[in-house]
């Protein structure tokens, strides 16, 4: 089965075809970085690094920009209140800049943690403040859009095509109903490029006046622009960045260019944490941090986000998560039951028993992926392949065909399985025996020690009646 992605934009699942060869162009709307990320804005993130990593299975190089907003998001994401980023800096007393700057070096970390590939680059708006303004020139220049005072707004009545994303139109927003109208726009849905504000700390000046911001759908415009070129392959976001965000991006790309923008959009429907929306009365806005101190694994996160189906809803509780630590702690028992039948060990009698059942495995696998990133159904076939390891139907050949399978593809894509070998380091065998001794002598000053060192190297000890243990700290 061909590749084939639901596209926003068209309504329907569509084959896939990148525009140059073998080279996907990929922009995702990134972090606004007032606050720390939390799991919810991660099930975007991670949704786009699982198409990252499966495009890449699929042969395709991808340049993949994901851009970090740190000016000129406003509070309601359209043309009033304040800048998310400053009024933050108001309430904790600090330089924006320095709180977008720890916020940026916190996302990276919780990213890294979670096992996302590192994007291309990771522009900051705040840097591509002359592509912007080159942008927004352009756009005056070709009658797209207007000055008033200091401001610039993009006259939506001039793009026939706005609304084509989210439905919409530039009629039913006349209502007004979503948008607050402002005197000076000449469409209640006009949204601004440009605004003024002698108030606002990050400004910059330009022909329009001195005190200046940008509006933020142009930021995204720009820097898929400048990293990408005018023509890109996939946009994605969370579902809440339709509209206005992306409407406004396709909007102001399509009338600078000339072009259209990207081929396919592509959104991740919101996770709820409680069976509803997070909130920070009900405490439940958990952020990576929170995972690790009740004892989870970032990778156990992961696991649990791609159980659910993208564009499916997807609840988050505690319960939840520790049934997704126990059914990802399956499939490292996969790879090692797969490793073992390798060698002959609880291996099917036959070495090319079991073949067919490790190719039915690997095509399901393959076909859910294709089919618009149905991780679950894909997480679902590696199950089945682990029930023909458990009941020991595969022969040394299937299993080391499976074991390759789960190494080179399945989990470069889910990224979160135990795969390797647990390696008994000889050094960690010999403190462990020094420890005993150091015990046996009743020097616990020593045996102290060595447990210590060890923890410090991420090993841990445990003592049980059967003798020692040591785990890797997670
Ligand atoms: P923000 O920092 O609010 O601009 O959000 C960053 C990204 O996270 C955007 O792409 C949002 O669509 C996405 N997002 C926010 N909340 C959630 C959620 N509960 N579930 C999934 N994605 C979300
Ligand atoms: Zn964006």
């Amino acid at each position: 089965m061909a590749l084939a992605f639901y596209n926003t934009l068209t309504g329907k699942k569509e084959t896939f075809e990148s525009l140059e060869p073998r080279v996907v162009r990929m922009y995702n709307c990134g972090p606004t970085v007032y606050n720390r990320a939390h799991i919810g804005n991660f099930r975007a993130y991670l949704f786009a690094d699982t198409l990252r990593r499966w495009l890449e299975c699929s042969g395709f190089e991808v340049r993949q920009v994901m851009n970090i907003t740190d000016v000129g998001h406003l509070l309601d994401d359209a043309d009033d209140g304040e800048d998310k980023i400053e009024a933050q800096a108001k309430r904790e007393k600090r330089d924006p800049w320095e709180i977008s700057r720890g916020h940026t070096e916190t996302f990276m970390k919780d990213l890294a943690a979670l096992g996302c590939e590192p994007a291309f680059v990771y522009p900051k708006a705040s840097e591509h403040i002359p592509e912007m303004l080159e942008m927004i020139d352009g756009l005056v220049a070709k009658g797209f859009a207007y000055q008033v005072g200091e401001d610039v707004y993009f006259e939506v009545k001039k793009f026939p095509r706005y609304g084509r994303l989210s439905g919409n139109t530039v009629d039913s927003l006349a209502a007004g109903s979503r948008i607050e109208v402002r005197e000076e726009k000449r469409h209640p849905a006009d949204f601004a490029l440009w605004k003024s504000d002698a108030h606002h700390i990050m400004k910059w000046e330009s022909r329009y006046g001195q005190h200046g911001f940008p509006g933020w759908h142009i930021e995204c415009s720009a820097m898929a622009r400048k990293h990408l070129g005018d023509k890109i392959d996939i946009h994605t976001g969370g579902e809440d960045n339709i509209f206005p965000h992306h409407e406004s991006e396709i909007a102001q790309s399509e009338c600078f260019t000339g072009q259209p923008f990207a081929t396919f959009w592509m959104h991740t429907k919101f996770l709820q944490v409680d069976g509803g929306k997070m909130s920070k009365s009900l405490g439940n806005v958990y952020s990576i941090d929170d995972i690790r101190a009740k004892g989870f694994e970032p990778r156990h996160l992961r696991f649990c986000l791609l159980r659910g189906h993208y564009r499916q809803p997807l609840n988050f509780t505690w319960p939840i998560l520790a049934e997704s630590k126990a059914a990802l702690e399956n499939l490292d028992d996969l790879a090692a039951r797969l490793r073992r039948a390798q060698g002959g060990q609880g291996a099917a009698a036959s070495a090319d028993d079991g073949l067919e059942e490790v190719a039915d495995a690997m095509d399901e696998f393959r076909a859910a992926m294709d089919d618009d990133l149905n991780t679950p159904r894909a997480i679902a076939a590696l199950m089945k392949l682990r029930t023909h390891a458990i009941e020991e139907r595969l022969g040394s050949m299937a299993a080391a065909q499976g074991l390759k399978f789960l190494e080179n593809t399945a989990n470069k894509v889910l990224g979160c399985i135990r795969v390797a070998e647990e390696t008994l380091d000889d050094e960690i065998e010999s403190a462990i025996a020094a420890r005993q001794d150091a015990r046996k002598r009743r020097d616990f000053k020593e045996s102290d020690r060595i447990r210590d060192e060890l923890l410090a190297q991420g090993i841990v000890l445990e003592d049980t009646p059967k003798g020692v243990i040591w785990k890797r700290k997670s």
